[in-house]
This record gives structure tokens, sequence and C-alpha cells, in this order.
């Protein structure tokens, strides 16, 4: 991180206090949770329907995200998500009785859900309305008080959801601070009483020990590689179609697209075919025309993503780059192997690089020896088959025979392991994210067993014999 010296001059005062300014109004609240909870999701919703339109704009002019893809992916998730997390709280606030020991005499036992108080949600750039609005929904769901900082790559985006967050939340329980790293760093120098952390790896370590200082629980949702596995009894048309849509959706920015794809040497001339075709199928003769394919988010990824093409010792299919319109057509690269450029980082584009296998024990074994993935795709019609692969290769979640779609659903707990990250959240899975479990005994007054207290002597007997010990 940087020195606080020089960093803290060009950042605004009041981000210096939001940790103390967001834990005051977290204290001053009064309503039940369960109540709290829906007051707080109903003005999230008015007030991201009321601008829905202008979000659609703002992810066109900063990422040039086509409307479908920005509907589904970015404001119709996080409605679901809402909807879920509306219904969850109805129940989830509810103290849970457990039994009490019998030397309890007389109490009752229960666990109450506890908000922590002031969360911190630092965001990033590629799906910036969900990946932002998602987890605050569940961190105010869950009775918290929010700040947010979104990602500076995405800047009309992060300026509208400041306007949404003063519209739905005058009073500032969810507040937006917009800016670089240098606002991200002054906020996480704050004591926060959650962390929950959106982006890339190595940011996510200077996060954790910034967390660490301030004893400060945390989620960390990192990326990495995700590998598509098509094995020679996969649906190739299905596979083909499926791996080509979750690479292109947002020109392959999609922190669970598949990275790569390993394909047993059989079947692999006949998948590059039916890949080819699906992303002629969706994109036309020349994706640069097509209004349904996004553009690489700025210079520095577009470089990154040319850097990678260049230095790949495979054969590139299909390299069309515009760095003046920063677009990167789908690309296929052939003949990779794993020590390959392509290989060495997330691609975070519509580049697919695909290495052959002759059996499936070889890619337990290359896979085992890599970063833990975010994301883990197999293709086969054998359920056997794609069972064996998923007990041999850990990843945060995953699909058989698709891609993505896990990340849609409020149902399912998102997150990473290992490298890719820890925690997770979405629906009943936020709340428990966002809450602590507060063990509480409740006591009689009367009647009063003096028996605990000093003087223990002759005691111990007796308690053995009463614990059975
Ligand atoms: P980014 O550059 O927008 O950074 C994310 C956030 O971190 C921003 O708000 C930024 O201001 C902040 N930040 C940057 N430097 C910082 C610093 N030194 N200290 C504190 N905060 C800092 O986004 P990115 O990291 O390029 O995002 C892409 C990465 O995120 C990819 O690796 C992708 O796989 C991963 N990702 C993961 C998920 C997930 O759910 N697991 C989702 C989306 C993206």
């Amino acid at each position: 991180m940087t020195d606080p010296e020089t960093d803290d001059r060009t950042v605004h005062p009041s981000v210096l206090s939001a940790a103390v300014d967001s834990r005051r109004l977290f204290a001053v609240q009064t309503q039940p949770l369960k109540t709290r909870a829906s007051d707080a999701l109903r003005k999230l919703e008015m007030a991201v329907r009321n601008h829905e339109r202008e979000l659609i704009d703002v992810l066109w002019k900063d990422l040039r995200k086509p409307e479908l893809e920005a509907f589904v992916s970015e404001i119709s998730v996080l409605y679901q998500e809402i909807q879920k997390l509306r219904k969850c709280a109805r129940r989830f606030f509810r103290p849970v009785r457990h039994r009490t020991p019998m030397s309890f005499f007389w109490s009752g036992s229960r666990v109450r859900h506890e908000p922590y108080g002031a969360v911190l949600v630092i965001a990033p750039w590629n799906y910036p309305v969900q990946l932002s609005l998602v987890p605050v929904a569940g961190a105010i769901a869950a009775g918290n008080s929010v700040v947010l900082k979104p990602s500076e790559l995405t800047p009309h985006v992060a300026a509208l959801l400041e306007t949404i967050a003063r519209e739905a939340f005058p009073d500032g329980l969810l507040r937006v601070v917009t800016g670089d790293h240098r606002e991200a760093e002054a906020l996480l120098r704050q004591k926060f009483d959650y962390i929950f952390y959106t982006g890339n790896t190595k940011v996510g370590r200077i996060v954790m020990e910034a967390a660490a200082r301030h004893l400060t629980p945390l989620t960390l949702e990192l990326g990495g590689k995700s590998p598509a596995i098509v094995t020679r009894n996969a649906d190739l048309d299905i596979a083909a179609q499926r791996i080509a849509w979750g690479k292109c959706f947002n020109a392959g920015q999609t922190c669970v697209a598949p990275d790569y794809v390993l394909v047993e040497r059989t079947v692999h001339d006949t998948f590059l075919r039916k890949y080819q075709k699906a992303l002629a199928r969706m994109y036309g003769a020349n994706p640069e025309q097509s209004s349904d394919y996004s553009r690489i988010v700025n210079d520095r990824h577009f470089n990154r993503i040319s850097g990678l093409i260049d230095r790949t010792e495979g054969t590139v299919w299909n390299d069309v780059r515009n760095p003046g319109t920063r677009f990167v057509a789908p690309m296929v690269v052939i003949d990779v192997g794993w020590n390959d450029a392509l290989m060495s980082e997330e691609i975070f584009g519509p580049v697919l690089p695909i290495l052959k296998y002759d059996d499936v024990p070889e890619v337990f074994e290359v896979l085992c020896r890599r970063p833990k993935p975010l994301a883990l795709y197999v293709f086969s019609k054998q359920r056997r088959e794609s069972e064996g692969i998923l007990q041999r290769v850990p990843s945060g979640g995953g699909c058989i025979n698709d891609v993505v779609i896990h990340v849609a659903s409020s149902e399912l707990p998102f997150g990473g392991v290992g490298d890719s990250g820890f925690g997770r959240y979405r629906g009943v899975h936020s709340l428990r994210t966002f809450t602590y479990e507060r063990a509480i005994v409740n006591h009689r007054i009367r009647p009063e067993l003096r028996f605990r207290y000093a003087p223990y002597k002759g005691k111990l007997k007796i308690v053995r014999r009463l614990v059975g010990q």
C-alpha cells in the first residue's frame, strides 16, 4: 500500500471519517431487523428501478455493454436477489432456540443473527452494477450500514451509483465513495466491522493485510483461470456453443468465464470447428460490426491481452484487434502448452486457448498442481465421468454441461476457494455472511443455586458424578 503521509492529501476529508460515520448510523437504528431489511431493500429497489434506463446507458458508455447483457447480468440479477433476500429475511432473524444443558437449570438458549455494523464493499468494473449492489443488498438486508467503493474504471456507473444511494438512503445508510486506489486505501486504513472485496488476487492480498490490522472479518471474491473440460463423451455441439457464449459474454471480462479449454485429443478438431461456427452464428462474419459484442475496458487491459496473444507459441485463429476502439475479436488459439504466455495469468478477454489431453488422469495431475479456480466446467454425457472429475478437481463452483449460469442463481452460494478467494454470498448466504451468530443464555433469577460458587471444598466429586466424567 502507498504511504499514508503522501496519499491522504488527495483524498477528500469526508472519506477519512467514512467508517466512523457509517458506524454511528448503524448504532442509531432502532427498528427490528426484519423491518429494517424489508424497508432498506424496498428503498434500494425503488431507486434502482427509477434509474434503470440510465444504468443501461452508463453501462454502454463505460463498457459498451449490449442492452440485453446489461439487463440480464446486472439489473435483473439484482432484482431477483432483492426478492430472494426479502423472502429469506422474514425467517432469518427469528432467534433459533437450542437445547440447554441440564447443568444450566431453568435456562433458555438461543442464537440471534446480528449484523456486524459498518460494512465496506469494494467492487470491480466488469459487472459494476451487479458486483456493487448485490453484496450491498445482502449487507443492508442483514441490518448493516454500508460504504461502497465502486471501481474507478467505470466512472459513469460509479457516479450513478452515488446518485442512487443518495436517493434511496438520504441518511447515508448506504454511502458511495468514488475514486481510485487512494480512496480505497484510505477506507481500508479505517476500522470497519466487515469487508467484502471483489477483484483481482493481488489487491485481494492488500485488502486482507489491511483487514488483519483491525482484525476485521472479510470475504474475498477473487479471480483465476477457470477451466472447461470437454471429454470424448461430450455433446460437442452443446459444449462448443455454451463455451463460446460464456467466453464472449462481456468480451470475456467475466470472473467465471471459461478461461481455457481442455479437450480430449480425439474430439479436438470437431470441437474447434463447432466452436468457430458457434462464434459466427452469434456475431456474424465481422464481430466488430456486431452491436452484441463488448469492448475491452481500457488500454491497459487491451495491451495486456495483446501481449499475451503476441507472446503465445500457439496458432492464433481470427487475430483481429483494434487498439483505437479496444476491440479484440473472439479468437481461438490451438497447440497451446501449459507454459504458454496465455496460461500464465487469467486472460479476462475473448481469447480461448485450447489444450489437448489424452486421458482424464493426466488432467487431474496438472490441475491439482495449479491454483484452485473460481469455477470448473465439465462437458460429458456420462454422469459418472463428470462426477469423477468434480470429485478430483476442486473449484469455488461450476457447472456440468454448461458455463457461468451457476452465478445467476440467488439460491446457490457463490464464492471461491484457495487462490480464488473465500466466503460465500447470494440470498440467504449473504445474510449469513453479513451477520454473526450471537449465543444467548437466558437464566431465571430464582431459584439461585449457590453450589457453583466458592468455597469448592468437597464439590469436585459431586460435579464429576453430575457430568459423568
Ligand atoms: P478493479 O481494478 O476495478 O479493482 C477492484 C477494486 O479494487 C476497485 O474498486 C479498486 O479501486 C480497488 N483497488 C485497486 N487497487 C487497490 C488497492 N491498492 N487497495 C485497495 N483497493 C484497491 O478490478 P479488477 O481487480 O481488475 O477486477 C478484475 C478481477 O476481479 C479479475 O481477476 C476477476 O476474475 C476478479 N473478479 C472476481 C469476481 C468474483 O466474484 N470472484 C467477480 C468479478 C471480478
